[in-house]
């Protein structure tokens, strides 16, 4: 997929393998490139969802792949500012909601892509954070935009997100503590999380930098399977989340780091963080 598009070598090989392997999840954020990358990439996942082929996806020559090609098929569905700076309102993300309740017309999947997501005001996000919540198997929403710090919190944590360009790993250390930490979680008791998050009790920019590392191995987490290359940097991690943690934890863990690292940011007491991600953690590993 995506042969022709400048997107990182790695994030084309995680959503290529994600699609082929069918565990692409219901909601996606494309982020970084430019706008044309970014919809040509969403426009590609939306074929590779709804062809029929037998064989790599998008095939490119089924009559669905056709259709999306020719932008006449029934269930692929473009919502976009009205024009260049324009807010997408909530009538647009109502009329979204209607389709995405009706069963697709022409196969399994209704792929709504959100072109320029950041351009939902909020009443719009929170729209949309309605069909989010309780996604019917069959719709799949694919966000583009150029950054994911424009959308909503509450979105950000019912989707996962990728970065088109310039994704790394974080500092190989970084990634070991993350990596450790959410070994600890998955084998571990709340007492042994405990004092593995002790060392980071003085260390304010290194919980940061830990939390902002657990965010891409949870996401391999979600998508990786087998062998395919990881983005977070610690594969082996990733396949024993994937094995011990549902989906449902998984996201839960990424919204909970991403809400310590909120929390560092605002200036909150690390003692008292590190005791609430503790135990946050331990609640969504008994959920
Ligand atoms: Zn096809």
């Amino acid at each position: 997929m995506f042969e022709q598009l400048a997107v990182d070598p790695h994030v084309r090989r995680a959503i290529d393998d994600a699609v082929q392997q069918n565990r692409l999840p219901h909601a996606l954020i494309l982020e970084g490139s430019d706008d044309e990358t970014r919809l040509a990439a969403a426009r590609e996942i939306a074929m590779a969802l709804v062809c029929e082929g037998t064989g790599k996806k998008p095939c490119g020559v089924c009559s669905k792949c056709r259709k999306a090609e020719a932008g006449s098929h029934p269930d692929l569905y473009l919502i976009e500012p009205e024009k260049e700076g324009a807010f997408i309102k909530v009538d647009a993300i109502r009329t979204l909601k209607a389709h995405a309740l009706l069963r697709p017309n022409d196969g399994e999947k209704s792929v709504f892509i959100l072109r320029e997501a950041q351009m939902m005001n909020v009443q719009a996000q929170n729209a949309l954070l309605k069909i989010l919540e309780e996604p019917a198997p069959h719709v799949c929403l694919l966000l583009t935009c150029p950054s994911r710090a424009a959308l909503l919190e509450t979105i950000l944590s019912r989707a996962t997100a990728f970065a088109l360009s310039n994704e790394t790993a974080g500092d190989a250390a970084d990634v070991q503590t993350a990596a450790d930490l959410l070994g600890t979680l998955c084998t571990g008791s709340e007492l042994d999380l405990l004092l593995a998050l002790a060392p980071l009790q003085k260390d304010r920019d290194r919980f940061r930098a830990a939390l902002s590392a657990m965010g891409p191995i949870l996401r391999d987490a979600l998508v990786l399977q087998g062998k395919t290359e990881a983005l977070g940097g610690a594969p082996e991690q990733s396949g024993l989340l994937r094995r011990t943690l549902t989906q449902k934890q998984l996201l839960d863990l990424m919204d909970a780091a991403r809400s310590a690292s909120d929390a560092l940011d605002r200036n909150a007491n690390l003692n008292l963080l590190l005791t609430w991600f503790c135990s946050r953690c331990s609640e969504i590993r008994l959920s």
